[in-house]
């Protein structure tokens, strides 16, 4: 699917209806698809969407490179495909922001440093 596809909705997999209940329907396909800065309300849209699984798992079924869905970005690279995490590391509940060469792999500096934190507290431990 590609990011006018979300727009165009495809029709009801063949176990079931998980499109009728997608949190994205009716919202701005661009959000899911080429504009960067907006990736992260469709992320935290995707965050609330009850049918997250099945989502992304047509995704990979179908290769439905870089369009977010189910919260992550389906990219290919030395062509192999590849499910970037667009969720928080650290937290596993907010989106990251996107810069210029990707996206971060935090939602914030506060769960940046508790990241570091914890793998210095578990270096530490070991
Ligand atoms: S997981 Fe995201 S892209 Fe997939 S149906 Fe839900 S809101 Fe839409
Ligand atoms: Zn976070």
């Amino acid at each position: 699917m590609t990011s006018a596809g979300i727009a165009q909705r495809p029709g009801p997999a063949p176990d079931g209806h998980w499109w009728d209940l997608a949190a994205c329907a009716g919202s701005d396909p661009e959000w899911w698809g080429d504009d960067r800065a907006m990736r992260p309300l469709a992320v935290r849209i995707c965050l609330g969407c009850p049918v997250r699984e099945p989502c992304l798992k047509e995704a990979v079924l179908s290769g439905d490179l870089g369009v977010v869905r189910g919260g992550m970005l389906l990219v290919e690279v030395h062509r192999r495909r590849q499910a970037i995490s667009l969720v928080c590391a650290f937290c596993n509940t907010q989106p990251v922001r996107a810069t210029r060469t990707g996206h971060a792999r935090y939602c914030g500096s506060r769960c940046q440093a508790a990241s570091t934190r914890r793998s210095r507290e578990r270096r530490a431990a070991a």
